[in-house]
């Protein structure tokens, strides 16, 4: 197991990866339901080898946490999926037993030495570390911590309306990796208009993937990265920003945010720092060839 990611610094801030899963031979014809097999040999000469699997139809996703470390403070973005969860309709998430406390820990972090933990929204494999089975009971994995969620995640994922057999990637998170936070009053929410967080975090609607989704740059002098969510989910759809994954909520919503975003990463070549991709999972998105294209950091 190769703990040694590569850190990234944008000014006085420290940003590195902690992988929880690297999921494997995921068909692209699942994740992008409207991917032809000719859009995938168009695009397959694009990606870099890492990209796809020798197959060639198949891809590699991770799932991971990024932690900022900020002169002031230890900040976590995202939770991975999380161990013991009840996910019996998604066995990709289904009572695990991953080490990720330990790679936290192995990575310099103490969970009680955190002091933020920002989701970009609540599906199953972005809040799941939120919370661990403590005696048969969630509780908060991070207690010195404020939780930091989008609003409008809190309220749709609160609400009956989330809670049917077709949205299966919120089905039970609400109830064991947000609801103990917020009974824990550990929770501060980010109104739907984004807004500042902390001096150096702004946090950016980016709707449509799922009701209320957040990208989250953070500034320091004058450089900028960006934890984008799950704008986009692999490097294929930097060639295709038209198609929505299997996983997007709301389609037309999700490519307007998509190409908002692309386009801003482009103009300001601030580091993108993607929940999904895999490799380092960082880099930066250009113009080309009347598109765009993707570079690795
Ligand atoms: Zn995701």
């Amino acid at each position: 197991m190769d703990l040694l990611t590569t850190s990234y610094r944008v000014g006085d801030v420290t940003i590195t990866k902690v992988e929880e899963q690297l999921l494997h031979n995921i068909p692209l014809s699942f994740l992008y339901p409207k991917a032809t097999p000719d859009d995938v040999k168009a695009v397959a000469p694009q990606l870099d080898a890492g990209d796809l699997e020798e197959s060639g139809d198949a891809v590699p996703l991770s799932i991971h946490t990024w932690v900022v470390r900020t002169p002031r403070h230890v900040i976590l973005v995202d939770t991975g999926s999380g161990n013991d969860k009840e996910r019996p309709q998604n066995p990709m998430f289904h009572r695990l037993s991953m080490p990720y406390l330990a790679r936290l820990q192995a990575t310099g972090i103490d969970p009680a030495a955190v002091d933020y933990v920002f989701n970009t929204h609540l599906h199953v494999d972005h809040s799941g570390w939120n919370t661990r089975l403590e005696n048969g009971r969630w509780v908060p994995t991070f207690p010195n911590a404020r939780y930091v969620f989008p609003s409008a995640e809190r309220d749709y994922y609160a609400s009956p309306a989330s809670h049917n057999e077709a949205n299966i990637p919120s089905k039970g998170v609400y109830e064991d990796s947000v609801l103990p936070i917020i009974e824990a009053g550990l929770a501060d929410f980010i109104a739907p208009d984004g807004g500042r967080y902390l001096d150096i975090f702004e946090f950016i609607p980016t709707t449509g993937h799922s009701i209320g989704h957040m990208s989250i740059a953070v500034t320091s002098g004058d450089e900028v990265a960006i934890f984008a969510g799950d704008i986009l989910h692999h490097p294929f759809q930097v060639h295709r920003p038209d198609l929505n994954t299997v996983f997007c909520e709301f389609h037309d919503d999700a490519a307007r945010s998509r190409r908002r975003m692309l386009d801003r990463f482009a103009d300001t070549g601030a580091l993108y720092l993607s929940t999904h991709f895999p490799g380092s999972s960082a880099g930066h998105v250009s113009r080309r060839n009347g598109g765009y294209g993707w570079t690795y950091a």
